[in-house]
């Protein structure tokens, strides 16, 4: 397995990035990139750390060790301790995933699955060339992003419908040694930062989409592969007013594929447009069990922050304020109880793959979307206005002020330092660039709300519930 450095040292590799409009040579040593850099090391520091080696490592089939995010699940608990592992990686990460493993190693549960389909389906060779694809991460220890979104231009149209036709990625060449790709995705974490860029189709495609109905992977320093990284959060802050955002970052990129070759052996899906969806699809239900598992310490840093601050200002006992705390407690519990029933209620899919309930896990999902921003103003309402109008670090360090600070800012049975602190908390994670991230990113990220309902509503019981009704009713079948 690699160290920290290793990972920062493979990032030296000649790719192509962008930032705020000059190319960035070495994004190991760019002040604003570097953040996001040392953040995603946490998976590799993690795994050397004795603290948390057990959960992060795991013995490697035919010798040696790997990381746990390649363990592919097999069981609930497999699926439990998967969760676990990317709770602590986020919890170290002030509430940012690391992502460097996860999303890849969903990418590659699913890229299995749909595999195995197509080839006993049409006589393909794909799962080999994916089986030999997952080894070179895995043994490598390597670091992967996902790019699946496209651009997707006119969303009420198709990708052949388009006006342009590069809005979804496609293929523009056949060859008998590989394809050539055009097109851009975008919103794509840790690209910047990751070793491989694993590439699947967005959407299920109709029959005149064949050349859209593509999925492979890259190394991210391949030719005509550019990458325009967002600015978003990207200000250097204080730790004082900013102590998560100012050590932990995630950035996206546009990523563009300019006429990028892929060779045979890295094409995952080649036109067989019919399996696009289900690959989507696949991809999406790992993907969101990964996501409530990330969103969990937020969850409880809300719940936890308002409690604190709630003591800080001598309101606690107050009722609506109990109120507000028993909301959100309910609101990080129920979170947790669906990730774990959707681990408990798996089930077995090809090859012996433990899928998360897709039902579960997308009902949990849109629990922590839909609920998130009404959680964000019970924490502002509690902690008051000092979130935008408090002193920061230079006023606290400013000899003439800090002795008014002390005097004016203490709270009940709490000097000014520490509740100054807690509000900065606060403020970062629900009013900074970060809470704006955050609040975007608990919408969007992993599919939007709608594309949650479709699958609660495709995969509910509804001959059940329906069943009980006539039952009760008195209608005969
Ligand atoms: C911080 C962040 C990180 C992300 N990381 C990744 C990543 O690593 N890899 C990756 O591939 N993607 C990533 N995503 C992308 C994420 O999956 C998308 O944002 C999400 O699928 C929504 O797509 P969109 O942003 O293009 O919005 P849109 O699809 O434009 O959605 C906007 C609105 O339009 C509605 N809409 C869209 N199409 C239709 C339609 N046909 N009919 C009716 N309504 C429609 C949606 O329901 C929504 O309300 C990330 C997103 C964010 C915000």
């Amino acid at each position: 397995m690699r160290t920290a450095d290793e990972y920062r040292a493979s990032l030296r590799d000649g790719r192509v990035v962008y930032y705020e409009g000059q190319r960035v040579r070495d994004v190991t040593a760019h002040p604003a990139l570097r953040v996001a850099v040392d953040h995603a090391a946490l998976d590799y520091e993690m795994a050397a750390d004795p603290r948390h080696r057990a959960l992060a490592v795991v013995p490697r089939p035919g010798g040696g060790e790997m990381s746990r995010y390649f363990a592919i699940p097999r069981t609930a608990e497999d699926l439990l301790a998967r969760m676990d592992l990317i709770e602590a990686g986020t919890r170290a990460g002030g509430t940012i995933v690391p992502l460097l493993k996860e999303i890849g190693t969903d990418a590659l549960f699913a890229l299995h699955l749909i595999g195995h389909d197509l080839d006993r389906a049409r006589g393909t060779r794909y799962l080999d060339r994916i089986g030999a694809f997952y080894a070179h991460c895995r043994d490598n220890d390597l670091a992967m992003a996902v790019a699946q979104t496209d651009v997707k231009g006119d969303r009420g149209a198709g990708p052949s419908e388009q006006a342009h036709p590069d809005y979804y990625v496609r293929m523009v060449e056949e060859r008998s040694d590989g394809i050539v790709v055009r097109g851009a995705k975008v919103h794509t974490s840790v690209s910047m930062n990751a070793n491989e860029l694993i590439v699947l189709p967005t959407r299920a495609l109709g029959e005149g989409d064949r050349a859209y109905a593509v999925a492979f992977a890259v190394p991210v320093a391949t030719r005509g592969l550019t990458l325009a990284v967002s600015p978003y959060g990207g200000h250097t802050a204080s730790s004082f007013e900013h102590p998560l955002s100012a050590r932990h970052r995630m950035t996206e990129t546009l990523t563009v594929f300019d006429d990028v070759f892929v060779p045979r052996d890295r094409v995952f899906l080649q036109g067989e447009w019919d399996y696009a969806g289900p690959l989507a699809r696949t991809f999406v239900e790992f993907h969101r069990f990964t996501a409530v598992s990330y969103k969990l310490p937020l969850v409880d840093l809300l719940t936890g922050a308002a409690q604190l601050i709630a003591q800080y200002n001598g309101i606690e006992r107050a009722g609506h304020i109990r109120d507000k705390i028993t909301w959100l407690v309910a609101y990080a519990r129920t979170l947790r109880a669906l990730t774990r029933m959707a681990a408990l209620s798996c089930y077995q899919g090809a090859l012996g793959i433990a899928v998360p309930d897709p039902g579960t896990i997308n009902i949990a999902k849109l629990h922590f979307a839909t609920q998130f921003h009404d959680a964000i103003a019970r924490v502002q309402e509690i902690a008051g206005g000092l979130l935008v109008t408090a002193p920061g670090q230079a006023d606290w360090e400013q000899p003439a002020l800090r002795p008014l600070i002390e005097r004016y800012l203490g709270g009940k049975g709490v000097g000014a330092e520490a509740r100054l602190r807690l509000l900065h908390l606060i403020s970062d994670v629900t009013t900074s660039a970060l809470g704006g991230y955050h609040a975007v990113l608990a919408i969007h990220a992993e599919g939007s709300i709608e594309a949650e309902k479709l699958t609660i509503y495709r995969t509910a019981p509804l001959d059940k519930y329906v069943a009980l009704a006539k039952e009760l009713a008195g209608i005969a079948d």
